[in-house]
């Protein structure tokens, strides 16, 4: 059976998009998403497990307002420079769509994360990628002289794990025709972030989530940062009801009570990443310097080496010739027991 939609049905900008597809079968250790191998936060798990069904009866709040008082308390803003959404994935879409017109362009690194080019085309807008600059920096003026309307910095960057100096996003920042995205899902574990650039000037919006540190992937709850008139636009677009009455719950509790939780764990991913690329080192291999809770090591034949790791119970993801990388295996940083299966696993997949 066709799986192809007749032409005359299909949007023309839809035709080259694919769904978003990576290996989800199960596996015993999943190291392939980066979400948080811990758990969630026990205040977290304590709030789903009393929310009364009262609490699904009806929409949640149109906005998110108490997630969204939460969040400015955490990020140290005003809760009007806030947007929530259903995930970051939904924030970063809204904020695409909101921002700029169908045939422009967004200029984004090359490699970074997989979905802006997908959210580039179904919102009509051109991804424009720029390499990487040899130490792994974005290379503010290259992404300058695509002269897109929308500029997407992504600092942890995803897969490389590596930083944008902020005096490159101050570059950028200071010239860009738009506004400047910058995706900050790992912001925690570089314990460093650009959210006050985003409160100083109406050209930033700074994206993040509770998909990763905070143990919530489950429940969809990602969040921008930005002026008040910028986050507004996003809101508009982003439209009412995208945060449902658990997950702000839970996402509400997580930023409360379960604050020291999520900072324990940050500094133990912190702890054992740094473990993990020295490991990585012994057995002769080469990781990228990580900020994030990930490793990216080049491995030649990546996609073999993770069938191969999958079959010991191990997932990890795989990822074929990025610029300035070549073949090369992300893999998420969690309890040491798991990074141990993974070791061996790799080990045997590589001899
Ligand atoms: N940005 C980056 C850089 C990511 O790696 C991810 C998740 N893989 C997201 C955004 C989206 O995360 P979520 O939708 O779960 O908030």
């Amino acid at each position: 059976m066709s799986v192809e939609l007749s032409t005359d049905l299909r949007r023309p900008a839809y035709r080259d998009i694919s769904l978003y597809a990576p290996n989800r079968e199960p596996c015993a250790v999943d190291l392939s998403d980066n979400t948080n191998l811990w758990g969630v936060p026990p205040a977290a798990e304590r709030a789903l497990r009393g929310a009364a069904s009262a609490a699904v009866t009806r929409y949640p709040a149109l906005y998110a307002g108490e997630l969204k008082r939460a969040l400015a308390a955490y990020v140290g803003a005003d809760a009007e420079s806030v947007v929530t959404g259903c995930g970051s994935d939904d924030v970063l879409d809204s904020a695409i769509r909101a921002l700029a017109e169908p045939g422009e362009a967004i200029a984004l690194p090359d490699p970074s994360f997989a979905m802006i080019p997908i959210f580039a085309r179904m919102n009509g807008l051109t991804p424009v990628g720029v390499p990487l600059a040899a130490d792994y920096d974005v290379d503010a003026d290259a992404l300058l002289a695509t002269g897109a309307k929308l500029i997407y910095l992504c600092s942890p960057n995803n897969p490389t794990g590596t930083t944008a100096a902020r005096h490159m996003i101050e570059r950028i920042v200071e010239r860009a025709p738009g506004v400047v995205l910058v995706d900050e899902a790992y912001a925690e574990f570089a314990h460093a972030s650009n959210v006050d650039l985003a409160l100083a000037s109406e050209r930033v919006l700074v994206v993040r989530t509770m998909s990763k540190a905070f143990g919530l992937a489950g429940l969809r709850v990602g969040y921008a940062v930005g002026a008040p008139a910028l986050v507004a636009e996003v809101e508009k677009s982003r439209g009412p009801y995208k945060v449902n009455a658990l997950a702000e719950r839970a996402a509400v509790a997580a930023l409360t009570d379960g604050l020291p939780w999520v900072r324990e764990h940050v500094e133990l991913a912190v702890v054992l990443r740094a473990r993990l690329e020295h490991a990585l080192r012994t057995m002769g291999l080469a990781p990228l310097p990580s900020a994030a809770n990930f490793v990216l090591v080049p491995v030649p034949n990546a996609a073999a080496v993770a069938q191969a790791m999958r079959a010991s119970g191990v997932a990890v993801r795989p990822f074929a010739g990025l610029p300035g990388v070549g073949d090369a295996l992300r893999i998420a940083v969690g309890p040491w027991e798991m990074m141990e299966a993974c070791l061996t696993a790799l080990e045997r997949a590589i001899c």
